[in-house]
């Protein structure tokens, strides 16, 4: 599964450290120790399910039966269902004694006349459910195609829990089984599930189609989508790939079919196992929920992240690659091999994200797409500096909370440790212990033991040993470098504390630190740091030293004084992901009021002529977070102008327009620092942009649409009336989906007080089509940037509607994002007070992360204004011709 919601610019947050019970931090998949809530003696084998939904009445009739195995005499029958009835319940053909069914508890059950005996018997039953109008078990999407046109269908979102919402079922990941579907809609439609269709039946109006029966699978991965669809395809080995669209955009689907394409063979070899299913669909969904979701076989995705058009940018294509690796990945990792309990969902979205980023990686190099992958790295390393955060395997007692554990620790922290451990074994070494781990557990489920002891298998080395440090504790460590200098020669000891943002260093923690050590411009070196005070060759004294080579690291290094003063000298030179690194580091750093700001912006004043876009990134957001903070202050503008001086002459030698062969890493930093640049009211970078926006209006390719978002806000910063009303007028008549919401989301970022009360306002109109409606909550928060109390009006008072696309999210959106998305707005304690009555007392330390957080971030601008404020007036000095 992927969501975008989650990555956002500066992000932070939290758990209580939930210890995880012995017995299953160490142990490998046993179904009968699995978790959970329903009762291991009775199994279900095989569904055979027919479902007759109605869009008008807005309910579905279905007919069940279930093999099932008795595995000890029982006389109840215990499973999940939501909102279903169940009548004509039957056992092996005879009436049962009483059903009862618990929308409370989600739990139906049954009570036979006398127990089962052990061994296979067969459950049949017909009920009525409800179908959903939000995107959670079987849905109705209504949308606005291109044309203007109203359409509906039909899809369904099963992960976590959701699959009960649809029928009566198992519905826990150890509970694999087979399922055979049926379904009856309008004639007309196309229908796609996980298998191909077998046989279509017509009747008037209607046709009735039943799938292929599937491979053993969990029931969060059944999917069906059937609406006014059409498909390309080709054929690649033995598996029919397709791309569904609504009819008349199926050719958008061209490059995504081309990636699918590429994608499964890679993956066909790198996990040593056949796609085991005889075709894979990539489905696009107008709307729906905002992501993508890895159902096997037939893969759905929100349109905007499948489907691709003349007027999508070099970004929307990198998005397509990355969701498509990512969720193809998931078709081993979480498909074929499925976590065994929720607690261990980073199986299955730690590995996609790592597998599907280093696919895009190794595909596109020019995209740089690891660099690309630091700013997910940081997040994740800057909510991991909280006392409150969790580890990334983490107890998760009832499924009904799973949907909790879906954050960046399991994603992001997941993502970078595994690149870590893979780096640290060697990537054929990790590649042969993901190929023992994939055989070992197919059409199975697994824990983390299972892969530890297959990479232990692999590599010869005890890699659970290394690894749970990093899965089964929360946070992570700070290395500190102290090098001593003999006869020129450097001597490095290195020591170990856990790091955190603000809290005293008394928590404790320890790891193993698979260390990437770069003395000079040597190749790097591994070391694995396991004890305090460890001694480490450190090269010629004066030369370079880097303790994260490449940036791979789950970890911050602090240098002493001497040591980053020779990295400070060489900067210009070191190699870029060195760089980055240090950069990473040295603001964490100063965040931490553990090393001097002054440190971290004579880094940033070294970059010389390199044009590594992530380096500028890093420094122009933490410039741009300092000039946010200063806003107000009196020091303001001399910090501004400061900022400006130091960006302008790389945003000068790059220009306004593309140089031809430039590389998409370059285009990237120039629009970066545009964007910055205008963002701290540089009158040149303004002017150009009202000069281009000018044309734009009478001709839409004026603009090339890669340059569109940074132009359309450029010039939304510091609009009149009649610019909004020119861009607005240019939203609401904009047919193709991609331009529309560029636009809308220009016009939240306008300066104007007055005009940003009338952005509040189209945030939440009707003029947002029906299937973009997970992107109303996006533009209230982009509305935050210069209007913070306006947004968390806007958002305290529409909030049921601004959450409804994210049903099953909505409470760890609220908890987690919800405060330091509007944290601005209002005084913390409103903001903890609200989010407190909406949500239930199990979400409390989901809430103590978002508040931390709140408090982290105020705590933050206040201790950096002034330091800011002392940096710019020494920086004006010196363009003054003062001298240190
Ligand atoms: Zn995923």
């Amino acid at each position: 599964m992927s969501m975008p919601w989650r990555r956002r610019r500066a992000a932070l947050l939290l758990t209580a450290l939930t210890a995880l019970p012995a017995a299953l931090a160490g142990a490998p998949f046993d179904f009968d120790a699995a978790p959970g809530r329903l009762p291991k003696s009775i199994v279900p084998l095989d569904y055979s399910l027919a479902v007759v939904p109605d869009i008008e009445a807005g309910t579905i009739v279905g007919t069940e039966s279930v093999r099932l195995r008795v595995r000890a005499p029982s006389r109840t029958i215990v499973f999940n269902s939501l909102n279903e009835r169940l009548t004509e319940v039957h056992f092996d053909g005879a009436p049962v004694s009483a059903v009862e069914s618990d929308d409370a508890r989600q739990l139906t059950t049954v009570t036979l006349v006398q127990a089962a005996p052990a061994g296979e018997h067969t459950l049949s039953f017909s009920y009525t459910g409800r179908l959903e109008a939000q995107p959670h078990g079987l849905f109705v999407q209504t949308y606005v195609a291109s044309d203007g046109s109203h359409g509906r269908l039909l899809s369904t979102k099963m992960e976590s829990t959701d699959a009960r919402r649809m029928f009566p079922c198992w519905d826990e990941p150890a509970f694999r089984s087979t399922f055979e579907l049926t379904v009856t809609v309008p004639a007309a439609w196309a229908t796609v599930s996980n298998m191909p269709v077998a046989r279509r039946e017509l009747h008037g109006g209607e046709q009735t189609t039943t799938f292929e029966r599937s491979p053993s699978m969990p029931s969060y991965l059944i999917e069906f989508t059937a609406g006014e669809l059409a498909a390309i395809g080709a054929r690649a080995g033995g598996t029919e790939v397709g791309v569904w669209a609504v009819r008349g955009r199926e050719r958008d689907g061209q490059v995504a079919l081309a990636d699918a394409l590429l994608i499964l063979a890679d993956y066909n070899e790198y996990f040593g196992y056949t796609f085991p299913l005889p075709k894979l669909d990539s489905i696009a969904v107008p709307g729906g929920f905002s992501g993508a979701m890895e159902n096997w076989g037939a893969i759905t995705y929100n349109d905007q992240l499948l489907l691709l058009s003349a007027d999508s940018t070099l970004a929307d294509r990198q998005t397509v690659f990355a969701v498509q690796a990512h969720e193809i990945a998931h078709q081993w990792n979480g498909d074929l091999v499925t976590m065994g309990w929720w607690d261990d969902l980073w199986l299955n979205e730690s590995f996609a994200a790592w597998r599907g980023a280093s696919e895009t990686d190794q595909r596109n190099p020019s995209w740089k797409w690891w660099e690309r992958q630091d700013a997910a790295r940081e997040f994740a390393l800057r909510s991991d500096s909280r006392l409150s955060t969790h580890p990334v395997q983490q107890s998760v007692a009832d499924e009904l909370q799973a949907a909790n554990a879906f954050d960046e620790i399991t994603y992001e922290k997941g993502q970078a440790v595994l690149r870590m451990l893979e780096s640290y074994l060697g990537p054929e070494v990790f590649r042969d212990g993901i190929r023992r781990y994939v055989r070992a557990r197919a059409l199975s489920n697994a824990t983390a033991a299972d892969l530890w002891s297959a990479l232990a298998a692999a590599s010869g080395q005890d890699v659970g040993q290394v690894a749970r440090d990093w899965t089964e504790q929360p946070g992570f460590p700070l290395v500190s470098v102290a090098a001593s200098c003999a006869r020129g020669v450097r001597t490095l000891t290195l020591t170990q504390r856990r790091f955190l943002l603000q809290a005293a260093a008394h928590d404790g923690g320890h790891w193993s630190i698979p260390l990437r050590i770069r003395r000079g411009s040597e190749a790097p070196r591994a070391q694995l740091l396991t004890h305090d005070g460890e001694q480490s060759a450190g090269g010629r004294c004066n030369e370079p030293l880097s303790v994260n080579a490449d940036a791979i690291g789950f970890y911050r290094v602090k240098y002493d004084a001497a040591t980053l003063a020779a990295n400070t000298r060489a900067f210009g030179a070191t190699p870029d992901g060195d760089r980055i690194a240090l950069l990473d580091d040295s603001w964490a750093l100063a965040l931490a009021g553990q090393q001097s700001l002054g440190s971290y912006l004579a880094l940033a004043s070294a970059m010389g002529k390199d044009r590594d876009s992530r380096a500028w990134e890093q420094i122009a957001a933490s410039l741009g977070t300092l000039e946010h903070y200063a806003r107000g202050s009196r020091g303001h503008a001399a910090f501004a102008a400061a900022a400006r001086a130091l960006l302008r002459p790389m945003a000068d030698s790059l220009g306004w327009d593309a140089q031809p062969g430039e590389t998409p890493d370059v285009a990237r930093l120039r629009r970066t620092l545009h964007a910055d640049l205008g963002a701290w009211d540089d009158g040149r970078v303004l002017a150009e942009a009202r000069r281009r926006f000018a044309r734009f209006v009478t001709d839409r390719s004026a603009i090339r649409p890669d340059d569109q978002e940074m132009i359309l806000t450029l010039v939304m910063r510091s609009a009149d009336g009649a610019a909004f009303e020119q861009l607005h007028a240019i939203a609401r008549a904009e047919t193709n989906e991609s331009a529309k919401r560029r636009d809308y989301a220009a016009l939240m970022q306008v300066g104007n007080a007055a005009l940003a009360e009338q952005a509040a306002q189209i945030a939440l109109s009707d003029e947002i089509p029906p299937q973009a409606a997970a992107i109303r909550l996006r533009l209230v928060v982009l509305l935050a940037g210069r209007h913070p109390a306006l947004a968390w009006r806007t958002f305290r008072d529409h909030a049921d509607a601004l959450l409804a696309p994210n049903p099953k999210y909505a409470p760890l959106i609220t908890a987690q994002y919800v405060p330091e998305y509007f944290w601005e707005g209002a005084p913390p304690q409103e903001i903890e007070q609200w989010v407190r009555a909406r949500l239930p007392a199990e979400m409390a330390p989901n809430i103590a992360r978002g508040m931390e957080t709140v408090h982290a971030l105020r705590a933050e601008r206040a201790a950096l204004t002034p330091a800011a404020d002392n940096w710019a007036g020494q920086a004006a000095w010196q363009r003054g011709g003062g001298r240190w």
